[in-house]
């Protein structure tokens, strides 16, 4: 079983709407009431409130504030543990300390559990009830994947003045198809590399492709930094105080910035579908480095940013990651080498000579010393990962987990093991048989 999220866009009526706004209102005062509850308590006693202890406090609470009564209580809990949630980034550095939220800033509220709403739908469309609120609104959309929806959680957009469902769905996965008895196709592999300028490279052992990274945010970033900047100099709208001309001027550039922004982060969102989706759909095995792009874009501080910044804009864990549920959404499999061990940009393809030299990164043709063997840099490392995933590739050991290879789907699972077997089995036939490229089987 697999979880995975489903949106349903929702159409209230007037008195829904209404409905819903209050309760949102609601929603967004408990917060900023357990922000106000933490902060004091820090300030008076130096102490830190825990979850539990505002959990605890949520009856008392509902009996001098009597209109949370109504609202559901798990979804109310809910709410506390995000004020948790903030708190736990806080301290752990990852963000900035939480401050009290206006209902513009507040999204909505969590049904945490199956309890306290209901909704009604085969995947496409539908109604959902919210029981505390005592309405079944009407909801439009279609789910990729549907199964038993465990959570609800509502969200409006402000910027579309829209209301949205999203739940999240208990997805039935199809077995791997590696796992016991099938066969391992390997003309259905493919190993692939993510790169900047290159999104992505990919080798199918037939042909290589390259597809292109398109450069959809990068400008308007700068561009809306400057026209704020320049904001912050115009007098800005306050109690008794009109804004002036030049605010609003450049507050309406900056909208349409935003705007322009925002359209460009669903263009990158929709091409990062269309691309994994066809990957995912024309291949049973994808093949690639295990990526540490948290640790890769943290170093090496202002002289890299440029490239970290780029780096983060093309989302190398999202593509990653849209493969790899793809291609584990139809039985797949994705396999992930350590790139301590495999060396695949530095090892050469045709005879497996390793090459320090070729770890920089300004080199990016690559002429083998050993065996004289030409390959641009991308493609020389694609297509080490095809070759070690069909056991091909020279210089190497026989068993993929002895490499320290695992699979997206577990550490060590049987499709693991099993393509280990499939590996030695074939070594064992082409040692008996004749071998095409026995130098590639003499080493493992
Ligand atoms: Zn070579």
């Amino acid at each position: 079983m697999a979880t995975r999220r489903q949106t349903f866009r929702l159409y209230p009526s007037k008195a829904q709407e209404k409905a819903l706004f209050e309760a949102r209102r609601l929603h967004c005062y408990l917060y900023n009431a357990c922000v106000s509850h933490r902060e004091t308590e820090y300030k008076l006693h130096r102490r830190t409130v825990t979850y539990l202890e505002q959990q605890n406090l949520l009856p008392e609470f509902k009996q001098v504030w009597v209109e949370f009564a109504q609202l559901n209580s798990q979804a109310l809990q809910a709410t506390v543990k995000r004020a948790d949630y903030a708190y736990q980034r806080f301290f752990r550095g990852l963000s900035r300390k939480p401050r009290f939220k206006s209902i513009r800033r507040y999204s909505g509220w969590t049904y945490p559990a199956r309890s306290g709403w209901k909704v009604n739908s085969t995947g496409k469309h539908g109604t959902v009830t919210l029981n505390d609120l005592g309405i079944t609104l009407k909801m439009r959309g279609q789910a990729k994947h549907w199964g038993v929806p465990t959570t609800l959680t509502l969200v409006y957009k402000p910027s579309r003045r829209q209301w949205f469902a999203s739940f999240t769905v208990e997805v039935a996965i199809p077995e791997p198809k590696f796992g016991s008895q099938s066969d391992l196709r390997y003309e259905s592999i493919v190993a692939y590399d993510l790169g900047t300028e290159t999104a992505l490279t990919l080798f199918d052992g037939a042909e290589f492709r390259e597809i292109t990274n398109p450069r959809f945010t990068q400008r308007s970033e700068e561009k809306i930094r400057r026209v704020a900047r320049l904001k912050r100099r115009k007098r800005a709208p306050k109690k008794g105080v009109k804004a002036s001309r030049r605010w609003k001027k450049i507050h309406r550039r900056e909208a349409q910035l935003q705007a322009k922004q925002a359209k460009a982060a669903r263009q990158r969102r929709d091409w990062q579908h269309k691309v994994t989706s066809e990957i995912a759909c024309r291949y049973d095995v994808g093949v690639t480095e295990k990526l540490h792009v948290k640790g890769m874009t943290r170093k090496g501080g202002k002289r890299k940013a440029g490239l970290n910044k780029s780096i983060l804009s093309v989302g190398f864990g999202t593509l990653n990651q849209m493969i790899t549920y793809k291609i584990e959404q139809k039985g797949g499999l994705v396999l992930m080498f350590p790139t301590q061990t495999l060396k695949p940009s530095q090892r050469c393809p045709k005879c497996g000579a390793v090459h320090k030299e070729w770890a920089d990164l300004s080199n990016r043709y690559h002429v083998c010393s050993a065996c004289g063997f030409e390959v641009p840099r991308d493609r020389g490392s694609v297509m080490v990962m095809y070759n070690v995933a069909t056991n091909r590739q020279p210089g190497l050991g026989t068993s993929l987990v002895s490499l320290g290879c695992f699979s997206s789907t577990s550490k060590s699972c049987g499709a693991m093991k099993h393509l280990g077997q499939r590996k030695r089995q074939k070594l064992h036939r082409q040692a008996n048989g004749a071998s095409e490229t026995p130098s590639a089987y003499a080493v493992g």
